[in-house]
């Protein structure tokens, strides 16, 4: 029997903004979850009364766009950076930008030299960076050690990629332009307001959402035909996107139906990851400083409930981060020196604690491009080798960057199953299909 369904397996990002585009297109849609809940790595939980992301997450305006595309609309406050505090060698001092009086880490000349280089990311072109890292791109801009460290503070807070030789320059100074036009925003509620969103989306347009549903393996040989789920049952589907799935997971799925990714996926940078503590605290302690970030240390500390509604009364929901900057760290080391931060940034935190999580190696995204091959070297969203079956993540397609490319190829995903369906209904055929790059 055939069917025009499509599958999407996966409920995080990428696969809700895939399936909410079909949705609102009238195509007939499934989202198979394989957690009880929906989200991925974009979920929130709730702690007494507290919401907090898996992670600091912060939106960029480039995504709320694309979300607005599908309808999806969210509130939140827009991070103040200059009102926070930089960490150099050890000690907090006020942000340096814009440059004013008052005692600063960087001194006034280094301070001009650093609006000057951030002008520059306004006007120029990131993507004529691709064959540089983003230790290079900081070499060729800085002549100090201060400036080179606070570029280096911004390219991590903007892109994560904390290992900056390994870093494209193209992505990293691409997201500090996009903050540098409209400051990044703190979501109410947490990310879960954009998961939510995406599902009603997806339910508006008759599609629908099965949680707890795990799809162990896939169907057919060179066409697709469907999916294989962990009870046992089979689903039919005229094409099956695998949505926000590791390319080790993907690869595995894909070779029982004779696919598989091409080298790009593997030869990589490797993974981006960050050691994560998310605090819930009774009230912020006096005199705290809501947002500091390392110069000479790959950290981060911010106050999102300073800008979204995340916690009851006074209560405040604190983000901490040590970026992965490829040095062997142990979780108590790591968890140490996101400690030390906080009770530089906000003495008295232990007394206000209610809730505290520790996460030492959070997948922030899946693949790393190497320098010089850039956002083009990674996988297509038609390089699954199989008929049918179309991949979208955080590591496919050739546009964005963190949940940037899941929305961008979860979209790019959506268009390639209505293109497939359009030439079918052209030809009359029953069934689209969905051609693989050459
Ligand atoms: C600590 C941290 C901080 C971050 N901060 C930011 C930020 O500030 N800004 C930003 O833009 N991005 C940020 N990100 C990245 C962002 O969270 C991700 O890019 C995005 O959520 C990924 O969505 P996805 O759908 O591609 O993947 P995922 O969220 O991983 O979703 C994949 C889904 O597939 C499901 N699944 C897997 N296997 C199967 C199977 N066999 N069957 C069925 N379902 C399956 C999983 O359960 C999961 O729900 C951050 C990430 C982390 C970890």
């Amino acid at each position: 029997m055939k069917t025009d369904e499509t599958i999407v397996v996966g409920g995080g990002i990428a696969g809700l903004m895939c399936a909410a585009k079909l949705a609102n297109a009238g195509r007939r849609v499934t989202v198979l979850e394989a957690s009880a809940a929906l989200g991925g790595r974009a979920a929130t939980y709730e702690e007494q009364g507290y919401r907090l992301n898996f992670g600091g997450h912060a939106l960029y305006w480039p995504d709320e766009k694309r979300l607005r595309a599908v309808g999806v609309r969210i509130s939140g406050g827009h991070l103040r950076a200059d009102r926070g505090s930089v960490l150099w060698r050890g000690e907090l001092s006020a942000w340096p930008l814009p440059p004013r009086v008052g005692r600063s880490a960087l001194g006034v000349t280094e301070r001009a030299a650093l609006l000057r280089v951030l002008a520059g990311v306004l006007t120029r072109h990131p993507e004529r960076l691709t064959d540089q890292s983003a230790a290079d791109w900081i070499d060729a801009h800085s002549r100090t050690p201060g400036v080179a460290g606070m570029l280096g503070a911004l390219l991590r807070l903007s892109s994560y990629g904390a290992r900056l030789d390994a870093m494209p320059a193209e992505i990293a100074v691409g997201m500090v332009r996009a903050a540098a036009v409209r400051p990044v925003r703190y979501l109410d509620g947490g990310w879960v307001s954009i998961v939510d969103g995406l599902a009603a989306r997806v339910r508006a347009g008759g599609g629908r959402i099965e949680t707890s549903t795990r799809v162990t393996g896939l169907l057919g040989e060179e066409q697709v035909r469907g999916v294989c789920i962990a009870d046992g049952t089979e689903r039919l589907a005229g094409s099956v996107v695998l949505a926000g799935l590791s390319p080790t997971r993907t690869d595995r799925l894909l070779a029982n139906v004779g696919g598989a990714l091409p080298p790009t996926a593997t030869v990589t940078g490797g993974r981006v990851t960050a050691a994560c503590l998310d605090v819930a605290l009774r009230r912020l302690p006096a005199g705290a400083i809501s947002f500091a970030l390392g110069l000479d240390e790959p950290l981060y500390l911010s106050t999102h409930s300073r800008y979204a509604t995340l916690a009851p009364g006074e209560g405040a929901v604190v983000h901490l981060m040590r970026y992965d900057d490829g040095q062997p760290q142990s979780d108590t080391e790591m968890r140490g020196h996101l400690e030390r931060l906080f009770d530089l940034a906000q003495p008295g935190w232990r007394d206000e604690l209610i809730h505290a999580r520790f996460a030492p190696r959070m997948i922030v995204d899946h693949l790393l491009p190497v320098p010089g091959a850039g956002l083009a070297s990674r996988p297509d969203i038609t390089d699954a080798g199989v008929a049918g079956v179309i991949l979208a993540g955080d590591w496919v397609g050739p546009a964005g960057w963190l949940v940037g490319s899941s929305l961008a190829s979860g979209a790019a995903a959506a268009d390639a199953v209505l293109a497939a369906a359009t030439t079918a209904r052209r030809r009359g055929s029953p069934t689209a299909t969905i051609t693989q790059a050459a």
